[in-house]
This record gives structure tokens, C-alpha cells and sequence, in this order.
């Protein structure tokens, strides 16, 4: 059987129409002869507004109860396509993640995926029907409705590409391909043909909403070549794969950021061994993740400053938890949330000197400051203002001629 997988953003499934298009293109599919399965997102809006619900209903919100709730977003997409699909006088039905079963493991509302029965659905498959599987969605070991993360049908299709063993997984969505930059902010962001799962995987953890990150890491596992490209317009999108499969002299792929940073600054803290333990353990047994860390040495030695981002959202809770911890001593705190990760990313930095002195020198150039810095092989990342997001992706974006 040549199966093929077709995942759907929201945008993609955000109307009726629009489930119309997506019909078309899935029929276009079996007009080749492929054996297609289907993951779908909620149209796009209905799963924000559902989040909302749960917060008027209650800030304590149990996380069991969140995942049912969110995940009936996907349940009305499945069904409308399998519908038009019926209309149109084909043989397709829709799936929920309990009735596959997809089976997850892991925390509610960040579970992963562990398992997916197939039985099922290659019966159907034979039969000459097209499963339409609600993404996004599983079930665990206690029985109950899981989901895997927001953005996560894009997991949900490269695992069903998986244990499906699918020739391909293409993700539509509301853009035709990867860019090297959201080209919805930066115009003159250019699509990338070919990129490896590694720089991807950066670009996407780094803030590129067009694919989810955990999906990279599955399909990097997995070795599952993923194409992504638009429902609305019929072009060629940008192929994901394995570093092997390129050639590229481009020393930088791709510019990613975020705009949802908070900074913490604790000035005067008292240095001793274990400090910046004390300081992170209550951050980490309540969930809050610390992403960027600086350490200042003081002049007399005895004190210190330490700098770290959270996600804003985290702000209040984590500048409470800061302030309540008796295991350490500080003069002062000093929180900003209007701040912006900016990164740079490419396999190429490796083998290229000079990367780091050409983006720091270009941000100066524009008077840019830099709050913090971080890197890894690949990327670098630098805080600056939020008011200086712009201008920092733009300056970086052509300094590493990501423009031609
Ligand atoms: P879907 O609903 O189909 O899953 P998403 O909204 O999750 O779509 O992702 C698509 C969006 O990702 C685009 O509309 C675009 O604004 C954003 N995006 C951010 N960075 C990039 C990038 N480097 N390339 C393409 N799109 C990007
Ligand atoms: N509907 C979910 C979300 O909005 C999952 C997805 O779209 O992939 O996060
Ligand atoms: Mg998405």
C-alpha cells in the first residue's frame, strides 16, 4: 500500500469552505492511488477559546479536565471533513485519538505519544476508505483523553507517518513553506527548499510557530521526510530531512524569535556554593521553565548578580516564589517583561569562525543592545528590548543575506 499522510492547520480547516478546499485536495491524493490518512487541527480560534473557558471557570482547572476539554476542537474538524468527503461520494470516516486508540504517556496537556493501534485502520485503508484522524489528541494508561501540546497535530501526522509507515507526510498550512524568517513580519523573508531536521528543529524551538518542535524530534528519529507547504496555494513547499540530503552554502538558515520573554535580575545576591540551585529548584518544581542565565561576579567577591528569562506568562508567579525562598539572600529584584530572544541558526556556524563577532557587530551597528546571550553549536541567541525586535531580525536577516 502506498499510504500517504496529509496533516491540516487550523487556518487550513478555519471555515467551511475552506474544508471544502481541503476535501479537493485530499481527493486530488486518491486520484494518484495513495491510500491517504488524514490528522487534522480545530479550525483555527476554537482551541483558544476553549483554553479561555476553562480560565473563567476556574484558575484551578484540573489538568485531566483541560485535555477533554480542549481536545474537542479536532472532533469537529474530523467529522466535517469525513462528511464532505461522503458528500462527495467517497469512503471516509472520522477517528478520535481514544478510538485509534493513540496512546500517550507524560504530563496532561504535554503528553506524548507512545503507541498508535493500526488495525483498524488498515482495514479501512483496504476497504478504499479515508480515515480522518482528530489530531492534537490520545489517550493514556488511566484511560483518560490526553493532548499532546499546542501546535501538536504536526505530531500527531509525523507519528501516524511512523507507525503507518507512510512514503510521506505533508503538513498544509497557511503559508507555502518554511522562511527564513515569519514572513508575516519580515517581508522580505525568502522560503528555504530543503532544510535539516537539526536546523529546524532550532528555528522552530527558537520561536517559528510553522512547525511544531516536538514533531521535528519525532520525525528526526524516525527519519520521516516532511514537506510543508500551503493549502491554498499549489506550489512547492520546503522539504525537512536529513543533513546528508543537502547542499547549502548558506551559513545561516533562518532567523527566529520570541516575543513573549520575561527578564528577572537579582542584584546582590550572596555567593555561595549552591546558590544558584537554591535559587532555580522552587522554579522547577513548579513547572516554570528557565531558559537564558547570566552570572555577574561582583568586586568584593561575596556577592553576586544573576540574570535569568522565564516565559511572561510565568512572571507573577515566579517573582513570587522568588521572594518567598529562604534558602537565599539578595538586595534586590528587577523584572521586565517586554523583552525578545532573537537567534540566528544554521548548521554552517560550525565550520565558519567569525559568526558571532558579525552578528554582534551588525546589532551594534544599529544600536541594538544585547541583555543576554546564549548558545549551542548551531544558533545563537541574544535578549534585547522588545522595542529593537524588529529591527534586530531585520538587521540580521540581511547581515547573513538570508534576503537573496
Ligand atoms: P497551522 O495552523 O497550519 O498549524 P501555524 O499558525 O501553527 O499553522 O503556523 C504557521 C505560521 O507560522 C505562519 O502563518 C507564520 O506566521 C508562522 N511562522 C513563524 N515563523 C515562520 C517561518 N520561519 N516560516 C514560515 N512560517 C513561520
Ligand atoms: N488545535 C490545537 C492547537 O491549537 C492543536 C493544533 O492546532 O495542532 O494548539
Ligand atoms: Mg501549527
Amino acid at each position: 500500500m502506498k499510504i500517504i499522510v496529509l496533516k491540516f492547520g487550523g487556518t487550513s480547516v478555519g471555515s467551511v469552505d475552506r474544508i471544502k478546499n481541503v476535501s479537493n485536495i485530499i481527493i486530488s491524493y486518491i486520484k494518484k492511488k495513495y491510500r491517504v490518512i488524514v490528522a487534522t487541527s480545530a479550525m483555527s480560534g476554537v482551541t483558544n477559546e476553549l483554553v479561555k473557558k476553562s480560565e473563567q471557570i476556574s484558575s484551578n482547572f484540573t489538568p485531566e479536565e483541560y485535555d477533554v476539554l480542549v481536545s474537542t476542537g479536532e472532533q469537529i474538524s474530523c467529522s466535517l471533513i469525513a462528511g464532505r468527503l461522503n458528500h462527495l461520494g467517497y469512503k471516509s470516516r472520522s477517528w478520535l485519538g481514544w478510538q485509534v486508540p493513540i496512546l500517550t504517556t507524560g504530563n496532561y496537556s504535554s503528553s506524548r505519544i507512545k503507541n498508535i493501534y493500526k488495525k483498524d485502520i488498515v482495514k479501512y485503508l483496504k476497504l478504499g476508505g479515508i480515515p480522518i484522524i482528530a489530531g492534537f489528541q490520545g489517550i493514556n494508561f488511566q484511560n483518560r483523553i490526553t493532548t499532546i501540546g499546542r501546535g501538536g497535530t504536526d505530531s500527531s501526522a509525523i507519528m501516524l507517518a511512523r507507525f503507518f509507515k507512510a512514503e510521506k507526510c505533508i503538513i498544509y498550512t497557511d503559508v507555502d513553506g518554511v522562511y527564513t524568517t515569519d514572513p508575516n513580519k519580515i517581508k522580505k523573508a525568502k522560503k528555504i527548499k530543503i532544510i535539516s531536521y537539526e536546523e529546524m528543529l532550532e528555528m522552530s524551538s527558537l520561536g517559528a510557530k510553522v512547525m511544531q518542535p516536538h514533531s521535528i524530534q519525532d520525525a528526526r528519529l524516525n527519519r520521516i521526510d516532511i514537506e510543508v507547504r500551503s493549502s491554498f496555494k499549489k506550489i512547492k513547499g520546503t522539504t525537512i530531512t536529513k543533513r546528508k540530503n543537502i547542499i547549502n552554502n548558506k551559513i545561516i538558515r533562518g532567523v527566529s524569535f520570541t516575543n513573549n520573554d520575561a527578564k528577572i535580575t537579582l542584584i546582590g545576591v550572596k555567593d555561595k556554593p549552591g546558590v544558584a540551585a537554591s535559587i532555580f529548584e522552587p522554579l522547577y518544581k513548579n513547572s516554570i521553565n528557565v531558559d537564558m542565565v547570566v552570572q555577574n561576579i561582583s568586586s568584593n567577591g561575596k556577592e553576586t548578580d544573576l540574570t535569568f528569562t522565564i516565559k511572561s506568562d510565568d512572571l507573577i508567579k515566579t517573582e513570587k516564589l522568588i521572594k518567598k525562598n529562604k534558602k537565599i539572600i539578595f538586595k534586590k529584584i528587577i523584572v521586565d517583561n517586554k523583552v525578545s530572544k532573537v537567534s540566528i541558526i544554521g548548521v554552517g556556524m560550525i565550520t565558519t569562525p567569525g559568526v558571532t563577532f558579525r552578528m554582534f557587530n551588525a546589532l551594534a551597528k544599529k544600536n541594538i543592545n544585547i541583555i543576554v546571550i546564549s548558545t549551542s553549536e548551531i544558533k545563537i541567541s541574544v535578549l534585547v528590548n522588545r522595542k529593537d525586535l524588529n529591527k534586530a531580525i531585520s538587521v540580521l536577516h540581511k547581515e547573513f543575506n538570508l534576503e537573496n
